[in-house]
């Protein structure tokens, strides 16, 4: 896997695991897990890490 840096500070990204739960009108939910890439500086910078990986 290709080390990725970040553009915002030029940082080491690594992959994490982040999750959001989706609340639809009608009560239920579902909860979305994916990875991203965040900035190990802690800029705040992240990225969704599912994109690009396809090939
Ligand atoms: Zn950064």
């Amino acid at each position: 896997m290709t080390q990725k840096i970040c553009p915002d500070c030029g940082g080491t990204l690594v992959l994490d695991a982040w999750e959001q739960v989706h609340t639809e009108m009608n009560g239920t939910y579902e909860i979305e897990s994916k990875l991203i890439r965040k900035c190990l500086l802690k800029c705040g910078y992240y990225e969704d890490a599912e994109d690009g990986e396809s090939n």
